[in-house]
């Protein structure tokens, strides 16, 4: 843990120094004397009244390290959004600037300042000045810069508006300048409801099911959680073998990852512990790696997904790389040891071998699957026999699923390795434990789906007889063929049925 000896970097340094975005800058000189400027400047809910970002502000006054509370315009006026906003007042100098922070949204830091300069003869510079950094600005860099980009602009052109009131009036009062209509607040305030529970759905799924975290199991060997099907990474001397490489997006997430990584290596060997495509579709990014996988892939991948297969004919594994039922790939790895002596430094290599073993646990999540054990590591990649807290998917096409089938080669491995690290096709890394509490959730949902079928119950009356809630287990989506199906109970108990109703 020597992460903990070290301070992380703060995010006003890690701004400071981003090179995610320029920042949006501007300023323009007007002809009003800098106090009448300021004092005016001070009260923000009267900043709508001449800044044509603001739709409202709820601080009657700016006061430093108080939490500004407001709501933009939208960038297009016929856009229907007003965007809701929090940002602590950070830094606030008289008749200098105003400096706030938004931290609230989830990866996202940004800093915005307005200032003023006093150019003398009752003439002031007003400026806006914003920079932002995060992974989720960067995702939604498409968004944000514009927005920036616009609020710099109307407030620029805001400040203009100021100077022709002042030179009209001499004054800048509330009551010189327009009111706002308040008429449309409740149809915004429905809006702006739409866009939280929008925006944090967003984060949600973002978070949930395209997001990645690598997690180190074994020196060289990582696991990339999310984004698809998990990945298992094992990095040798000069190349790195990728278990599962996920689909679009998330493969290309992962091959960057890996390059990032492992800059002087490249990827020589891929596993697929099935065919389905949020496991093998990533294949197509590594065209000179070798790729292991059951024998019956790629004819499942032909018969199944055969139209998107046919144009990429290069990620299908081939010849000699198919397994029957059990292949042993051995990864070399020689470890340099400097030893250092009184004046010259000794190089000791050793080597030490990573051993992959690919077992065919018979027809179980499809009739091609692989689940692959490090020995020396105990780890175990079981490919979707492991849909760790997840409500699983079911294959219930030809070459698919076995559900009994599953369930007992999840209790043979289980059995035969209770201390490993078992890494899922989806859901956090897990233990044998989780293995057999699945195959529990599988035998619990096949028995009852069986005994409603038997019964004579129909599809819909088993979905309501059974109650899987105990389970406690979250669902998952899937995007195949551009279309969106969930794995949740329901459909867990509505796919079982059809597996006895078409037997
Ligand atoms: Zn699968």
């Amino acid at each position: 843990m020597n992460n903990m000896m070290t301070s992380r970097p703060t995010q006003a340094s890690v701004l400071e120094f981003s090179q995610d975005m320029i920042p949006v800058h501007g300023y323009i000189d007007v002809k009003i004397p800098i106090e009448v400027m300021w004092e005016h400047f001070m009260h923000p809910n009267r900043w709508n009244r001449w800044n044509d970002c603001f739709f409202w502000a709820l601080n009657s006054k700016l006061q430093l390290g108080e939490q500004l509370i407001w709501c933009f315009q939208p960038i297009r006026s016929w856009f229907l959004y007003k965007m809701p906003a929090i940002a602590k007042i950070i830094e606030l100098q008289h008749e200098e600037k105003v400096t706030w922070e938004v931290t609230i949204l989830p990866g996202f830091y940004a800093r915005h300042t307005y200032y003023m300069e006093d150019l003398g003869d009752g003439t002031t510079r007003f400026g806006s000045w914003e920079k932002a950094t995060g992974w989720s600005f960067r995702l939604l860099k498409w968004f944000w810069i514009p927005h920036f980009i616009f609020v710099k602009n109307r407030s620029l052109a805001g400040a203009k508006v100021l100077e022709e009131v002042y030179s009209q009036k001499g004054v800048l009062h509330e009551e010189s300048l327009p009111r706002k209509n308040y008429w449309r607040l409740f149809l915004s305030l429905i809006l702006v409801l739409f866009l939280l529970i929008g925006g944090s759905l967003g984060t949600w799924f973002y978070s949930s099911y395209i997001h990645q975290t690598a997690i180190k199991l074994a020196p060289g060997i990582d696991a990339v959680i999310g984004g698809g099907g998990n990945s298992l990474v094992i990095a040798a001397d000069k190349e790195v073998t990728i278990i599962d490489p996920k689909f679009s997006p998330g493969a290309e997430s992962l091959r960057k990852w890996v390059k990032k990584k492992y800059p002087h290596k490249s990827v020589t060997q891929i596993i697929n512990t099935h065919y389905h495509y949020d496991h093998t579709q990533g294949n197509i990014l590594y065209p000179n790696a070798h790729i292991y996988a059951h024998r019956n892939v790629p004819d499942l991948m032909r018969e199944r997904d055969g139209e998107w297969w046919e144009k990429h004919e290069s990620g299908i594994p081939q010849g000699n790389y198919l397994v029957n039922r059990r292949d042993t790939l051995t990864v070399e790895d020689k470890k340099v040891e400097n030893k250092k002596t009184e004046n010259k430094k000794i190089e000791n290599k050793k080597i030490e071998n990573t051993q992959l073993i690919l077992t065919y646990p018979g027809i179980a999540h499809t009739h091609g699957d692989l689940w692959i054990y490090l020995p020396k590591e105990n780890i175990i990649a079981t490919g979707d026999l492991l849909f760790n807290q997840y409500y699983p998917f079911f294959d219930l096409g030809k070459g698919g699923i076995s559900i009994p089938n599953s369930i007992s080669a999840i209790r043979k491995i289980a059995q035969n390795y209770p201390t490993a690290t078992y890494l899922p096709g989806h859901g956090a890394i897990a233990t044998s434990q989780d293995f057999l509490k699945f195959a529990d959730y599988l035998d619990f949902l096949y028995n009852n789906v069986g005994k409603a079928y038997k019964n004579g119950l129909s599809e819909d009356e088993a979905v309501k007889s059974i109650d899987l809630s105990e389970w406690n287990l979250q669902i998952l989506p899937s995007f195949h063929n551009g279309k969106l199906t969930w794995a949740k109970a329901e459909n867990n108990i509505r796919w079982v049925y059809r597996m006895f109703s078409s037997i």
